[in-house]
């Protein structure tokens, strides 16, 4: 629990409650360090407890809010569309206009198949690839997460990278090859030696999930020749990146088309929807039956309701610009807090997503990234938190369409404000 000094009897009268009939009192284990808040309401970029406090949030429930909590015209549109059904075993004439809308969006892709997590998605683009290729192995990157299932889950283990769970079978990993990313004289030399067995290439094209690092000049575009080159299919996974960076993604920001792209949290403004887009030549694999993906709950109304009205949305009314000017300022505002402080804090990254830390290094993969002081950061964050700003325990901050002047003076006073309090 929180060693807040603000009291949060309820907080942990309902935490007492939940972790009798829900393992550990939360639905997913991301969730169970930090402390245990519970919250009754959220409005634009604040919460609020159930014991009265609030806070300025930028985990944004793990970056899905991107445009902040409870958005009136994806609540209504939701709403209306599900007044006259939500599943049909059939189809609806709302999933086609989400499904071109997301593809017009995007600007590369042909065709998208909606799902309901990110972690699904990515194992339908691994199927499709080796089902493309007639090849098994996927190279993945060090530091960069695909989801909780076997053959995605990876902690450092040594020198490599192993099993990061009990009970998940270190065979479900025999088939990925794991290299540090940014380097890509690396990823040549591995496709040199054995890419006539490699399916797939994934990456988060910026590793928001650890450090929000960039990819170096050159990078990407590297990557998509030697994919190209080798027969390789190139998977971006950008469930976090994606319509988050601009509304093209990381793709359109950097101008590198991936062959297949995940995508979900900002897809949908919170509503439980990921999507696998592609070009029509791998995609048609699906529709033809050849390559099984399949979903009781894949482009039901809700989802294709709240993908249609998020996209209307970021189109008509885009936030880019007013995240830029927040995000900046926000990090901006932290360096000088340390340097007030005298302490040497690190936020860097990109204004919708960035990284706080203690510490100063050149950060350009997941091994620079721990150079820098992460668990004194954990510790500060759990403070920060008591002081009103909800933050993730690995530094990484989001920002949404609804964060303005208001909240940045509130971010930066309750970061002062702990700073002095704990250092
Ligand atoms: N891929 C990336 C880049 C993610 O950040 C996440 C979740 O944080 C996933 C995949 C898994 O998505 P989900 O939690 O919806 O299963």
């Amino acid at each position: 629990m929180s060693t807040d000094a603000r009291p949060h009897v309820r907080s942990h009268e309902l935490h007492q409650r939940a972790s009798r009939c829900t393992p550990g009192g939360v639905h997913s284990n991301v969730r169970l360090p930090g402390p245990r808040i519970f919250f009754e309401r959220a409005d634009g970029a604040w919460l609020r407890s159930v014991d009265g406090h609030d806070y300025v949030d930028y985990l944004l429930g793990q970056g899905p809010n991107f445009l902040g909590h409870a958005p009136a015209a994806v609540l209504a549109a939701v709403n209306d569309a599900c007044q006259d059904g939500v599943i049909f075993g059939g189809q609806h004439e709302i999933e086609v206009q989400a499904a071109e809308l997301v593809c017009e969006t995007l600007g590369w892709p042909d065709m998208v198949r909606f799902g309901v997590s990110g972690t699904e998605a990515v194992q339908a683009a691994f199927r499709l690839a080796r089902a493309v290729t007639g090849r098994t192995k996927i190279i993945r990157f060090e530091g960069h997460y695909h989801g909780w299932l076997d053959n995605v889950l990876m902690a450092p283990d040594g020198d490599g990278w192993g099993t990061a769970s009990a009970g998940q079978l270190a065979s479900h990993l025999d088939d990925v090859v794991v290299l540090p990313w940014n380097d890509a004289d690396r990823l040549a030399d591995a496709l040199a030696s054995g890419g006539d067995q490699v399916a797939a290439v994934i990456m988060e094209p910026v590793m928001i999930n650890a450090g929000v690092i960039e990819p170096l000049p050159g990078y990407l575009e590297r990557v998509r020749e030697l994919c190209t080159l080798h027969g390789v299919v190139l998977i971006f996974d950008e469930v976090l990146s994606g319509f988050r960076l601009g509304l093209g993604g990381a793709a359109g920001r950097y101008g590198v088309a991936p062959d297949l792209a995940t995508y979900a949290k900002a897809l949908a403004a919170g509503w439980p929807v990921a999507a696998l887009a592609g070009r029509a030549d791998l995609m048609e694999r699906f529709g033809t039956g050849e390559v099984n993906h399949s979903g009781t709950f894949n482009g039901s109304v809700v989802a294709t309701a709240a993908v249609k009205a998020s996209l209307e949305r970021l189109r008509d009314d885009p936030p880019y610009a007013a995240i830029e000017e927040h995000g900046t300022a926000l990090m901006a505002g932290i360096r000088e807090l340390g340097e007030t402080h005298g302490v040497p804090l690190r936020a860097a990254g990109l204004a919708a997503a960035f990284h706080v830390s203690f510490g100063d290094a050149d950060v350009v993969d997941y091994r620079s990234l721990q150079r820098l002081d992460l668990a004194r950061y954990e510790q500060f964050a759990d403070k920060l938190i008591d002081n009103g700003v909800w933050v993730a325990p690995r530094g990484v901050w989001y920002v949404s369409a609804c964060h303005g002047p208001a909240e940045l003076d509130a971010a930066l006073t309750r970061f002062g404000k702990t700073l002095a309090e704990w250092l």
